[in-house]
């Protein structure tokens, strides 16, 4: 088993090879209109709402006079006060940390109910040219808020400095948090993790939205132990079918083949990164590995996959149609997770009753309540909370239609995280 490194070093990993393959790729910014592209179908088993319907009721007013961020509904709209501000949370917690900035423990101050709180500096984001991350991430959270099994996005708004996205907290950490302490997994408990994880990349398909960036650190665990993917700033919206993009990114063992080398690739990169996250599962680590890295890109361009005894026959065939490098034969080319839903190794599972949670998680974290910090890296939570996040000054650079606010916050009464 590998020990896993955070996100700060993932992010100098990614560096560490952007600067290998320098010669070979030159990165594509995303476009605008990508961007912007409203997804036009919804999934048959969830409730999905465009996003048009998800702005904030209009003409509402922030009580906390001079406490509340600038938020903006839709460039036409005039300038409006959200309801929710950066100074209705107490900031409790550093949690974990990403390339552009924080994610705390909070509390809102009204109801005690606890948030994670994504917290990025509009600098750091306008330095690096990433705009596009955080407002695809902001866009594809609204659009996915009914799924059991990503993230859910209850108000994101900006102060002059930051943008915040608040989300539920998932208290049972990092999937791999629990991997590396117990080095692999039970079949059924890698089988559970799996399907969990198959069904919320499906969704996002159905959307026209591939996530691209299926690893460690962005699997969580909620209170009761199911999956909850979570950071959308790679996902890539509007790809229909077996259309495909170039845009070189997301972690390099879980990196898809055609994704390495640059060449087009489409939904199908999920179903590799799903592979190599079950290979790791079931294994204790991920395909191709090499403590060198450069090593290890090259095995996952070349070498012939070895798949050792220890892990069943079905098991070992799923893994072998993941990790197919030609994206066409890999399974789900054709009908997306409808395939991965017939393979053998999922026979066991009732998918029906998977996506309404009624299949019992193998594993319950431990928790004593919604605030536990017990399964976050104390790395995180030892890291000082930065004074000034509750502070809302107006004025600065804006960021037009970040800000948002899910429909039940008038009573800010649902808690979906098992609390
Ligand atoms: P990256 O550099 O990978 O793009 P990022 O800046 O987008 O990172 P995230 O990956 O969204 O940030 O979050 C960083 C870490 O914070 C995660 O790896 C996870 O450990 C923790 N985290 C994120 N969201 C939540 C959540 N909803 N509940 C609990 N912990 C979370």
């Amino acid at each position: 088993m590998v020990k896993k490194a955070k996100s700060p070093v993932t992010y100098a990993k990614m560096k560490g090879i952007v600067s290998y393959f320098a010669a070979l790729i030159k990165e594509k910014k995303f476009g605008s209109t990508d961007l912007l592209q409203k997804c036009g179908n919804s999934h048959p088993f969830y409730r999905h709402v465009d996003s048009e319907c998800f702005r904030r009721p209009e003409g509402s007013v922030c009580d906390k006079a001079g406490a509340a961020a600038l938020c903006f509904t839709t460039s036409a709209e005039e300038q409006q006060r959200s309801l929710v501000s950066a100074a209705d949370f107490d900031y409790l917690k550093v949690i974990g940390t990403g390339s552009f900035g924080k994610v705390l423990l909070a509390r809102h101050k009204q109801n005690d109910k606890y948030y994670a709180v994504k917290v990025v500096k509009k600098h750091i984001i306008l330095k690096k040219k990433v705009e596009g991350h955080i407002i695809c991430e902001r866009n594809v959270l609204l659009k996915t808020v009914n799924h059991p099994f990503l993230v859910r996005l209850h108000f994101s708004f900006q102060t002059r400095d930051r943008l915040y996205l608040v989300l539920d907290y998932a208290g049972g950490g990092e999937l791999f948090y629990h991997l590396q302490r117990e080095s692999v997994f039970t079949e059924p408990r890698a089988r559970f993790y799996a399907a969990e994880m198959a069904s919320a990349l499906g969704y996002l398909h159905s959307l026209h939205i591939v996530y691209r960036d299926l690893k460690p650190e962005n699997i969580l665990l909620d209170s009761a132990g199911h999956v909850v993917l979570t950071d959308f700033g790679l996902c890539k919206e509007g790809i229909v079918g077996r259309a495909t993009t170039k845009t070189f990114c997301g972690t390099p063992e879980y990196l898809a083949p055609e994704v390495l080398q640059q060449s087009e690739y489409d939904r199908t990169v999920d179903w590799w990164g799903l592979g190599a996250v079950l290979h790791e599962m079931l294994y204790g680590l991920p395909p191709f590995y090499s403590a060198d890295r450069m090593v290890m890109l090259r095995n996952i361009m070349f070498q012939p996959l070895v798949l050792k005894a220890g892990v069943s026959k079905a098991g070992r065939d799923l893994l072998k149609r993941l990790l197919n490098r030609d994206r066409a034969k890999r399974l789900g080319a054709k009908h997306d997770v409808a395939e991965l839903q017939h393979h053998s190794f999922f026979s066991s599972i009732q998918w029906d009753e998977l996506v309404t949670k009624k299949i019992t998680p193998p594993f319950v974290p431990s928790l004593s309540g919604p605030d536990d910090l017990t399964n976050v890296d104390p790395a995180f939570t030892n890291l000082p909370v930065p004074q000034s996040l509750g502070m809302c000054e107006e004025d600065g650079i804006t960021f037009p239609g970040f800000s948002y606010m899910s429909q039940n916050v008038p009573s800010l009464s649902t808690q979906t995280n098992g609390y």
